[in-house]
């Protein structure tokens, strides 16, 4: 077996192994995995033509090859276009492929010049990786979520210049046929650097659907699903993390336990679809009290928790006590019983203390909780730090 033939089998091998694996991710339901996957079966088939060549009519081993193989970088770049949220222009990638089929044709079979065929379809193949590799570095997303949109990118621009460079030795002469003996140790090169063209480019779209994947996934575990805010497990971890930082010598952060007055009843009384619409509504006007340093997550049932970094307790109270006071305001429309939920809160302060975990501070919030709870509803309680265990009604604990 001749080197060419020998890495087309191998490419076309890798290329099979690729499409498994992309495959196996198609059910992701992101939008361009399915051209990645077409794109990897047209890569495979057309390798496989290629390595035929010789043994059958060159009909399939070079124009139907040929046709494969500028259909699956067409198909690869606008996969890149719809997983980064565009949509790819058909018209215009077919019209490519017709043009540089066109030449393949033509200098197939009225002229027969294997190195203008090879200059027309390394041009059409680099301007694909070119554009495959701006739109990736162009619509990345912002930070970390953009690195391997950057790695996929690089591959692609690297074969850009690769295919370039073949066309432009092609063009001037200076290599030819690979199944000649003429410039071997260049078509060698470049044969191999084609063979890691889909693979390399598949690599870097399996990187990015796992990295996009893997965030949903987390997107999914930190938020609640019902009301919008953070997850109880999210909350809990940035609260530790705050935490810690206190512990390091910032300012230390106040916490602020929420709990929807009765709101049993507004189950009994306007059905469990409105609890819900009551629980949403909240959580929107919670949101939207706070500041951008604020952070509001759900503990559970009807139960809320901000943790309010570098605040004063007075400072606290304040927030809460304007949160109380819209929640009163607040009507909140249901379909069912006229249609119209009024409800109140009531919550519990406390500051962190030094070497103070957690659970802890959390502890002496719902302390000041349960007291507001007892004390009547419709208020907020400071845990007082100087009777531990106690709490102070917000008027009293707030300065005049
Ligand atoms: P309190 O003023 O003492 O807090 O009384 P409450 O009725 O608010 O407290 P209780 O703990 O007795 O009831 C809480 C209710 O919240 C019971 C539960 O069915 C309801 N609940 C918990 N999670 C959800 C939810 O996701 N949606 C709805 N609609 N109701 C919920
Ligand atoms: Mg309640
Ligand atoms: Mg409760």
């Amino acid at each position: 077996m001749s080197v060419p033939t020998a890495l087309l089998v191998i490419t076309a091998a890798l290329s099979a192994m690729m499409l498994a694996i992309v495959w196996s991710l198609r059910r992701c339901g992101l939008p361009g995995v399915a051209d990645w996957c077409n794109a990897n079966l047209a890569v495979t088939m057309a390798l496989v033509l290629f390595a035929l060549r010789g043994y059958i009519n060159d009909i399939f081993s070079v124009v139907a090859a040929n046709a494969a193989l500028a259909g699956a970088l067409a198909l690869f770049y606008a996969g890149c276009v719809r997983f980064s949220g565009g949509q790819p222009r058909w018209g215009r990638l077919a019209a490519g492929i017709l043009a540089t089929m066109g030449v393949v044709v033509v200098w197939r079979y009225v002229f027969d010049v294997f190195t203008t065929r090879v200059v027309a379809v390394s041009a059409f193949h680099a301007v694909l990786c070119a554009l495959t590799g701006i739109t990736l570095i162009r619509r990345r997303p912002r930070g970390r979520a953009g690195n391997y949109y950057l790695t996929t990118a690089g591959f692609a621009l690297f074969f850009a210049t690769g295919h370039t460079v073949r066309g432009l030795l092609s063009a001037f002469s200076l290599m030819g046929d690979p199944y000649s003996l003429q410039s071997p140790g260049l078509n060698t090169l470049f044969l191999t650097l084609g063979a890691l063209v889909m693979p390399a480019l598949t690599m870097g779209a399996v990187l990015m659907i796992h990295d996009t994947m893997v965030r949903r996934l987390e997107a999914i575990a930190n938020t609640d699903g019902l009301t919008g805010v953070m997850s109880r497990k999210a909350w809990d971890e940035m609260a530790v993390r705050e935490i810690e930082r206190a512990g390091s010598g910032r300012p230390a952060p106040a916490l602020l336990i929420i709990d929807i007055d009765r709101f049993k009843a507004v189950n009994d009384t306007f059905g469990h679809a409105a609890g819900d619409a009551v629980l949403q509504a909240f959580a929107g006007l919670a949101g939207a009290q706070i500041r951008t340093t604020d952070r509001l997550g759900r503990l559970g049932g009807e139960e809320f928790a901000v943790l309010l970094p570098a605040t004063r307790v007075a400072d606290a109270l304040r927030m809460a006590e304007r949160i109380r006071a819209s929640a009163e305001q607040h009507v909140v429309r249901v379909a069912d019983k006229g249609g119209i939920v009024r409800y109140t809160i009531s919550g519990g302060v406390a500051c962190l203390r030094p070497g103070e975990s957690l659970a802890q501070l959390s502890a002496r919030a719902d302390a000041a909780l349960y007291r507001a709870k007892l004390e009547g509803r419709n208020r907020i309680l400071a845990h007082d730090d100087q009777v531990p265990g106690t709490a102070v009604p917000v008027r009293e604990a707030l300065p005049a």
